[in-house]
């Protein structure tokens, strides 16, 4: 993965900048390079690969696995990838963006000098969580505001992660905190321990798993109940913002598990409620607050030093987002800002719904 490698892609690119360092990254899912891959000042800083998932554990998982597998929580935050380039601690965006605001945020917080200076070609990954996260925010007991919990850790140029075990002792021995382990189990029992740690992780209210290879080569996630009805109370909260596939795929996530579970009448019913509770009150909620004259957005909260709220919503209008500041304080040396993502279509479309345009389909 070198620059001529880059150079046949040149048409997919999208060029950046950040504090002066030109670069240009792949930002969406090109054959035989991952999405997200970077080249900064001569640095290929590969992608995080794509997780697939399964639909049903006892089939899915013997034919993804041979031999043991280890079984990790999948955390709802967002992904960083940070590497070293040139001196500088750089975090990178799922899509191959250098975020301004994780850079700062995790270099005030996160001792990852020591890793780099040992290991120079590392790539740290992991995810951004907790409720004041300005992408996906998600309650995690003990996590008050915004922390990284690694999860894997890569070459960054070749893209080679290391196994699991020795991944595990390497954060440990530099402090650096990771998501939770539960365990390796052979491949045929595997299935079977997933269930049961899921049907823990649903009633926490937490997201799923990450079923990996010893070797850490290859991953397979599934997710909660929790997390699916979660998502969709989201996305039915923006119904016309929203992609219908996103919304599609978690309703076809409940039915495939409801069945591979077994569940009784009873507890089917209790899905279906929660189900259409998630999907129906969301989209009630929003068209009640915007018949009553409100506009609708994506609101979020962060707590960072000034300056790194501020190259927050820079980056945010840069982007091409319509930001609206709802309270700004400062505390401490911190700045406490609780913005909104303005969204077009919700509000509009709802509107004109609700002033009896006519729909044709
Ligand atoms: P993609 O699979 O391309 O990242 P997606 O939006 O479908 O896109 P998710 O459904 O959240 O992503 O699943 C994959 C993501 O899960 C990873 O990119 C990573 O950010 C996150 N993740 C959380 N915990 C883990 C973990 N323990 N191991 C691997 N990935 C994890
Ligand atoms: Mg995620």
């Amino acid at each position: 993965m070198g620059e001529e490698a880059f150079e046949k892609l040149e048409d997919h690119l999208n060029k950046g900048e950040y504090e002066g360092k030109r670069y240009r990254h792949v930002p969406d899912y090109r054959r035989g390079i991952e999405r997200g891959t970077v080249l900064i000042e001569g640095t290929a800083v590969r992608g995080f690969p794509k997780v697939p998932r399964t639909l049903v554990l006892e089939e899915g998982v013997p034919t993804h696995f041979d031999g043991r597998v280890t079984v990790e929580e999948k955390l709802n935050g967002y992904n960083v990838r940070v590497a070293n380039v040139n001196g500088d601690v750089l975090a990178f965006s799922r899509s191959g963006m250098v975020c301004p605001f994780t850079t700062r945020y995790l270099g005030n917080r996160l001792d990852l000098e020591a890793v780099f200076e040992e290991y120079p070609a590392a790539m740290v990954c992991g995810e951004m969580i907790g409720p004041e996260n300005p992408y996906t925010a998600h309650d995690y007991p003990g996590v008050d505001s915004l922390e990284f919990r690694a999860f894997d850790w890569r070459d960054r140029e070749s893209g080679e992660p290391l196994p699991i075990e020795e991944r595990r002792e390497r954060y440990d021995a530099f402090g650096i905190p990771q998501t939770r382990f539960f365990g390796t189990y052979d491949v045929h029992e595997a299935a079977g321990e997933v269930e049961r740690i899921v049907t823990d992780l649903d009633a926490d209210d937490r997201e799923g798993v990450v079923m990996k290879s010893p070797d850490g080569e290859t991953q397979l996630k599934y997710t909660t109940s929790a997390a699916n009805q979660g998502d969709l109370e989201f996305a039915f909260s923006l119904p016309f913002d929203y992609g219908q596939p996103f919304m599609f795929r978690r309703i076809i996530r409940e039915a495939f598990q409801s069945v591979e579970w077994d569940e009784d009448p009873e507890t089917r019913e209790g899905r279906a409620h929660d189900l259409g509770e998630a999907i129906l009150l969301s989209m009630t909620d929003t068209i009640d607050t915007i018949a009553d004259g409100e506009r609708i957005g994506e609101r979020h909260t962060v707590r960072a030093r000034p300056e790194t709220v501020d190259a927050l919503l820079e980056h945010l209008r840069n982007q091409g987002l319509t930001l609206e500041i709802i309270e700004d304080e400062g505390s401490g040396d911190d700045r406490v800002v609780t913005f909104e993502k303005r969204v077009q279509s919700t509000n509009d479309k709802t509107r004109n719904y609700l002033e009896g345009h006519i729909v044709t389909e």
